[in-house]
């Protein structure tokens, strides 16, 4: 059991791809930290790097006390779980999980035998000791893997999408059974994933990486409620959150964003974000839990018109267009990265409601069903930057209500 220090690592592939750019981490001994984002944010490569497999361009990593930019991956007591298995097929269980063990120390085959046997009964493959790869299912491989992984008793354990080949059921019950693992063996683990799902269900904190840079570090509910930026905002969450365009219209007697949705603030809020940002224009961010669907106007509500109503079983999920809404393109900068997916669906808005409480014939999307906000809810974010304004405002509320108990930076 280890601590892992980054420090300003970089990775520089070739002569200008610029995979992860001063990437700066604490990880704590015994923390299950998850590395998320798109793919080619530069999840494997900093994995890679702590592994030894991948050279470090600049900065340090620390595992313990000890700066490992040169050591060779033996000696790093780091045990890493790919996505592939990586198991050799012409070796039994028991020898492909001796295999490391064997190699690296000088162990007596007594007591290999047995750390083979303990681990294989962690995982549940007590009864396949004897067999060989090719005759496993997925799920049972992705076991062995792990299980070779805990025999060797390493300081850290390093995962890189192990479960992304398994069906869904099997991936949900492994989640489980991983998380359940780390916290009986207590080993610092780096577990990487693109699925932001697996690393809010799985880990103490997320790290969430975009374009070779860490955007924003903190435990799931953290970064789900607090997003430092648009990118967070809309890579976690699912669905994501619905971003809209308002101004911030100071003149009547309360101050109100108006735009492709209306909102009230308080003075002071409208103060903190005019005074944090010259923007003339903001995003809005929402995310689909705190919005209501009325069938009847109200003096702040906006129309909207019903695309399509999903059943989700508990609720139901309705997605939504606006009346001539102004839409994200065009006032977001080019360079603002507000994580919406590859098909460039960001303005599909969506909602959750109670199953049937709208009827099926809003679908045909003549008549408008109408949206209130939970102003509490609605995060500002600079369409320059991508910043998120209102960060100190729902830092505050958390901490006197204690809803984000532990979850402090
Ligand atoms: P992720 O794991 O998040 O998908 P990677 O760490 O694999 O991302 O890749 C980060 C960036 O580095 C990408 O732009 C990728 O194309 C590039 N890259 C990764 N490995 C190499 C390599 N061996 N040579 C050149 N470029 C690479």
């Amino acid at each position: 059991m280890s601590r892992i220090l980054f420090d300003s690592v970089t990775k520089v592939y070739g002569e200008d791809i610029l995979a992860v750019d001063e990437f700066d981490l604490g990880i704590d001994e015994g923390e299950f930290l998850t590395l998320v984002g798109p793919s080619g944010s530069g999840k494997s490569t900093l994995l890679r790097m702590v592994a030894g497999l991948e050279e470090i361009t600049d900065g340090e990593i620390q595992i313990g006390d000890t700066t490992v930019n040169r050591l060779p991956p033996r000696n790093r007591d780091i045990a890493m779980v790919f996505q592939n298995y990586a198991l050799y097929p012409h070796l039994t269980v028991s020898e492909n999980m001796a295999f490391g063990l064997k190699r690296s120390t000088e162990l007596p085959s007594g007591e290999i035998d047995e750390r083979v046997e303990e681990a294989a009964e962690l995982m549940g493959i007590g009864d396949l000791l004897d067999q060989k790869p090719k005759h496993l299912s997925g799920g049972q491989r992705q076991r062995v893997a792990t299980g070779r992984a805990i025999v060797r008793d390493p300081a850290v354990f390093l995962f890189d999408e192990p479960l992304s080949n398994l069906d869904a059921k099997l991936r949900k019950h492994m989640r489980t059974q991983l998380q359940r693992l780390q916290q009986t063996l207590e080993t610092t683990t780096i577990y990487v994933t693109h699925d932001q799902e697996e690393a809010m269900t799985m880990s103490d904190r997320i790290a969430i990486l975009n374009e070779g840079t860490l955007q924003q570090v903190g435990s799931p509910r953290q970064v789900y409620n607090r997003p430092e930026n648009a990118f967070v905002a809309q890579f976690i969450g699912s669905p994501s959150m619905n971003m809209f365009v308002a101004e911030l219209d100071r003149t009547g007697d309360r101050p109100r964003f108006t735009g492709d949705i209306e909102v009230d603030v308080s003075e002071r809020r409208a103060e903190s974000v005019a005074s944090h940002s010259n923007a003339d224009q903001f995003l809005l961010g929402i995310r689909p839990e705190h919005i209501e669907v009325h069938e009847r106007a109200t003096s702040e509500s906006v129309p909207a018109y019903v695309d399509i109503i999903e059943p989700l079983g508990s609720n139901d999920l309705l997605y939504f267009e606006l009346e001539d809404g102004i839409g994200v393109d065009g006032v977001v900068a080019e360079d603002v990265d507000i994580g919406a997916d590859e098909e460039g669906d960001e303005e599909e808005y969506k909602v959750f409601i109670e199953p049937g409480s709208i009827p099926n014939r809003y679908e045909n999307g003549d008549t408008p069903v109408y949206l209130t906000f939970d102003t509490e809810h609605v995060h500002v974010f600079d369409p320059q930057t991508g910043e998120n304004l209102d960060n100190e405002r729902l830092s505050a509320t958390e901490s006197r209500t204690g809803s984000a108990k532990g979850a402090g930076d």
